[in-house]
């Protein structure tokens, strides 16, 4: 067992939100991947997700949020409540489980099978720090013992989404009877002015190894499933890098070849260059870099000399996400311009190595190779791509542009911007942008707002071409359809609470809809939102 101490993780809400002093119930989890992998995303901002405390299989363990502090683990709401199997999280409709809960992430396997019972250093770390929220939660409330009420799974607040965390079948083999005998047996001695010290760190309780699986099982990620080749140290590595590539598609370029262009570069995340300056594609300092350098050694290959090594000096960032959005601007280059808008995989990894992103002979090849033995076209279905040319063609010089803006253009209308027009405050759009159409998003005064997969960009009215009377309305919003959230919106939780900027970058696909409220499919996203808030992702 070994105290990693404390990493404080962005992904928290201070104070319980009105539930301060009332936080009575302790949820395990398991993850789904290694414990360094899970405590880098515990603290990753694009998660929006964080536990109090994980565990590693070798007993060290860590904390990330303060137990003051609501952590973002069990999220639920009035459209889930229903599936809570817990008698107390039934009692609360109105509050998100996170207000009340202490949140424990257990390094496992899989959610299937028996693979998140903890290991027998496991259960040492959690009667460490189970001491601490005992400890603290009987600094308010004297009179709580721990019961399959106050001491459960995620699988109890959350019985439909996530019936096998910990452990399958709704926690049947965790060891829920033995840690609540231990804490009761903790209190009884606290309580009674003996030192309980020795309950707590025994190790009397049967504790169960468990095998890792030959075949690891992801089927509970939606899309990394038992179809897909990855191994379980690979997954972190995939779901770290997985939100910042959905925001960058409106770059325009396949997430499937970007998402094998990291793997391939970076080794799953392992090299040097990834694990020490965050660089996932191998992008040099060259002068139009003005961040910070990382020098190292890289091979390279040329005609004439076969394989070679050089040093060279690389870009550094302050975080994967940064990397994967800065690649996509950097292929914003004419030179990667075929790229654009293409939405055939082999394709584009064949432009790409014949733009001369990689010396490597045989880089289309291995590209292809490792999207088809991973499955990773399924992230080309998270969203759709600006498409190329495919709209409507309007000739410009039929549309007195002051006319239409005036007559038509409003909230919903389908625009274009004209050639070589600046954003409202005077930035040069990428190329692109004028090749596709855009829904406006809000209107005031002669500033417009367009909205297009994240992009909220503000242009003049003046700068805009009028293809439609908009989008219509969406009556057809149903159980499974893709959508993004709109500019502005609100989860529907006691009290509001904006939707952040980055989760308007995603698509969603709806998971559950109740009247007016849906539940969105999303890991760490679990509040439910008004459906005037959404609109279909087309
Ligand atoms: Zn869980």
């Amino acid at each position: 067992m070994k105290d990693l101490g404390f990493k404080r993780s962005p992904n928290h809400r201070s104070g319980r939100s009105g539930w301060e002093n009332k936080a009575d119930i302790i949820v395990h989890h398991v993850t789904e991947g290694a414990f360094n992998g899970a405590v880098s995303w515990l603290c990753n901002t694009l998660s929006q997700a964080s536990a109090h405390f994980v565990t590693a299989k070798d007993g060290s363990f860590i904390q990330l949020v303060d137990l003051a502090n609501t952590a973002w683990c069990n999220g639920n709401g009035p459209t889930t409540i229903g599936e809570a199997l817990n008698s107390l999280v039934k009692s609360r409709p109105n509050a998100n489980a996170n207000m009340y809960t202490f949140s424990i992430e257990n390094e496992g396997w899989s959610y299937k099978d028996n693979f998140g019972v903890p290991t027998g250093a496991q259960r040492e770390a959690l009667r460490a720090f189970h001491k601490r929220i005992v400890d603290y939660i009987l600094s308010y409330n004297p009179k709580w013992r721990a019961s399959r009420e106050t001491v459960i799974g995620h699988c109890h607040i959350r019985s439909r989404a996530k019936p096998s965390c910990p452990t399958a079948n709704h926690g049947e083999k965790y060891p829920w009877d033995d840690i609540i005998t231990e804490i009761n047996n903790y209190i009884d001695l606290k309580q009674g002015g003996k030192n309980p010290e020795s309950i707590m760190e025994s190790t009397s309780t049967p504790v169960v190894e468990v095998t890792p699986p030959a075949t690891p099982d992801y089927s509970a990620w939606p899309g990394i499933t038992k179809h897909n080749g990855m191994k379980g140290h690979q997954i972190p590595f995939v779901l770290e890098i997985a939100p910042a590539m959905q925001a960058s598609l409106d770059k325009g370029i396949l997430i499937s070849v970007r998402m094998a262009q990291a793997i391939l570069e970076t080794g799953w995340g392992t090299s040097k260059l990834a694990k020490e300056a965050n660089n996932l594609f191998g992008v040099k300092a060259d002068n139009r870099w003005q961040g910070p350098v990382y020098n190292t050694q890289t091979g390279e290959w040329s005609a004439h000399v076969g394989s070679y090594t050089i040093n060279a000096p690389f870009r550094a960032y302050d975080t994967k996400a940064e990397s994967v959005l800065d690649q996509a601007e950097f292929l914003q280059a004419p030179r990667y311009a075929a790229i654009i808008g293409d939405k055939d995989y082999k394709s584009v990894a064949k432009k790409i190595k014949d733009a001369g992103y990689a010396t490597d002979p045989d880089y289309t090849s291995k590209l292809i190779s490792v999207i088809e033995t991973n499955s990773l076209h399924w992230f080309d279905t998270l969203g759709s791509i600006p498409i190329k040319n495919t709209e409507p063609q309007v000739p410009e010089s039929n549309l007195p542009i002051d006319t239409v803006a005036a007559a038509g253009m409003k909230v919903g209308s389908v625009v274009r911007v004209k050639q070589g027009a600046t954003t409202y405050d005077g930035r040069s759009p990428a190329a692109f942008v004028y090749e596709h159409v855009y829904q406006i998003s809000s209107y005031s005064g002669d500033r417009v707002v367009l909205d297009s997969h994240g992009i909220n960009s503000p242009y003049n009215v003046h700068d805009l071409i009028l293809i439609g009377a908009g989008i219509p309305s969406e009556p057809q919003m149903k159980v499974g359809s893709l959508v993004k959230i709109k500019p502005g919106a609100k989860w529907s939780v006691t009290p509001e609470k904006d939707v952040p900027a980055w989760a308007m970058a995603s698509i969603y696909r709806i998971d559950q809809l109740d009247g007016t409220k849906a539940l969105l499919n999303k890991d760490g996203i679990n509040s439910p939102i008004d459906t005037k808030f959404l609109m279909l992702a087309h």
